[in-house]
């Protein structure tokens, strides 16, 4: 599990500016997936070779003082809940204000790591004389960066990794990992119930969990499924409950620790922006997908409804096309039996290896069908694929000139071997690399 960082702090102290130099030193480079939009709550960073995810909990731009304090007890909270460092950042050209005083003694509570970061100092010279009214604020040594110059990062990227065990060496949980993910309401917890039904086995915590997420476990022809319950991370306090915020971040969790999401919409809703945002997640890590329309049984139905019903589905999430759709109740149980039969199959294809020899045939195959695109002349060439990895599948193509690649021909080519192997329910990546 990757541990969570948040940065906590008043309006224009740097945050996210902050917030983006530290998800920019990731070493591998995640795709802009068009079509979801989704402002940037969270992200995924790397520093020598260890990852982390950041999350800016800056909000709405406050006016008055009192929103500012609302806002910023909002921001304590999710991050002593949810982080495993907390980042508290202060403006050091401005000096401490009393807002930090107040903000510092919510982050008093926390039992965590607080890092005190006194952002916007560029110049060496004064730093003590900046930095040192802030030792008031009873957090420890203040730590000088300048976001926006990218100065003092790498430090503070160290500081903050050394306050996070290394990874422990987890015992391996060959257990098939399902996440249940939606907006609040959608009936995460009653499809939980439905599925655990009589065939609850066991509740424990598995290994390697260290925040307190329960899992369960489902019994589903002879073999255990772990379902990761994020109904049950739900919290007493009720302050960020409905916040769009707080479910994003819940499922981003269960996410990373799953191989098939099952990811839950309002039938009698529709797909909603904040759906795009939660699912969009899911697509990025490469997970197994599952669309699951639930509520079923409140949407007025004639015999095209359903057909009708997934095309919008498949028009609002255009990156989603591989993923399969499932209309349930799980309020009378409609259907919900078939779940478990698709997780499994789309763990199959989210797992499946194609042989060099076949894949070739198929990429040739497609090439002699519409030629590759050209430049200035130049076709490309592409000399042999093969696949690299699964969950999800990622093939790499040996070609000339990678820069002659069009976003169009991928799309063509990714269609094919969609066409040969089906890979349904997972996405696959198409690596492009010049052969030198
Ligand atoms: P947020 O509201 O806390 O997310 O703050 P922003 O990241 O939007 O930054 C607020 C303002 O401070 C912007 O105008 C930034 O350009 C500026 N800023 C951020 N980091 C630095 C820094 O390291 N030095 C200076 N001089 N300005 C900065
Ligand atoms: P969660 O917040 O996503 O875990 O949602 P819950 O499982 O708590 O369900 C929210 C509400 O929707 C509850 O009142 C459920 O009884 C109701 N609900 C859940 N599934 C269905 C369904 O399939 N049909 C109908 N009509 N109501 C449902």
């Amino acid at each position: 599990m990757k541990p969570i960082i948040a940065i906590v702090g008043r309006p224009n102290v740097g945050k996210s500016t902050l917030f983006n130099k530290l998800v920019g030193y990731r070493a591998s480079i995640v795709e802009d997936t068009p079509g979801v939009t989704r402002d940037r709550l969270y992200g995924e960073g790397e520093w020598l070779g260890r990852k982390f995810n950041v999350i800016d909990t800056g909000g709405i731009e406050p006016v008055t003082e009192d929103v500012i304090l609302r806002d910023m007890r909002w921001q304590a909270e999710l991050a002593i809940d949810e982080a495993d460092v907390i980042l508290f950042l202060v403006d050091g050209r401005e000096g401490l204000t009393s807002v930090d005083i107040e903000v510092a003694q919510m982050l008093h509570k926390a039992k965590k790591p607080v890092v005190l970061v006194v952002n916007k100092i560029e110049n060496y010279d004064d730093v003590e004389m900046k930095t040192f009214e802030f030792y008031e604020l009873g957090l420890g040594d203040p730590y000088p960066v300048s976001a926006e110059h990218g100065m003092q990062i790498g430090d503070l990227l160290d500081t903050i990794l050394s306050y996070i065990p290394e990874e422990v060496v987890e015992e391996e949980d060959e257990r098939l990992k399902i996440a249940i993910i939606g907006r609040p309401n959608v009936g995460k917890s009653s499809l939980t119930n439905r599925l655990l039904g009589e065939k609850r086995v066991i509740v424990s915590n598995i290994p390697g969990t260290t925040r307190d997420a329960i899992d369960s476990i489902v019994k589903h022809n002879d073999q255990e499924y772990v379902i990761i319950d994020t109904a049950g991370m739900r919290r007493k306090k009720k302050v960020y409950e409905n916040v769009e915020y707080y479910s994003v971040l819940r499922a981003l969790r269960a996410v990373d620790r799953s191989d098939v999401v099952l990811m839950i919409f309002d039938a009698s809703e529709g797909v909603t922006e904040q759906d795009k945002k939660i699912v969009g997640y899911a697509h990025d890590a490469g997970k197994g997908i599952i669309l699951v329309m639930n509520k079923w049984d409140l949407v007025d139905k004639d015999s095209k409804t359903m057909q009708v019903m997934i095309k919008e589905v498949y028009d609002e999430l255009k990156f989603l096309s591989y993923a399969p759709i499932v209309f349930i109740s799980a309020l009378t149980g409609q259907r919900v039996h078939e779940i478990l039969d698709m997780v499994v199959f789309v763990s199959e294809e989210h797992s499946k290896r194609i042989t060099t020899g076949l894949l070739n045939e198929v990429i040739e195959e497609a090439v002699q069908m519409t030629a590759p695109p050209t430049d200035k002349g130049k076709r490309l060439n592409i000399f042999y694929a093969t696949q690299v990895s699964v969950k999800p599948p990622t093939f790499i193509l040996f070609v000339n000139e990678p820069k002659l690649m069009h976003f169009s021909y991928l799309r063509y080519l990714e269609n094919n071997l969609r066409e040969a192997f089906g890979f349904n329910g997972t996405s696959i990546k198409l690596i492009v690399r010049g052969r030198d």
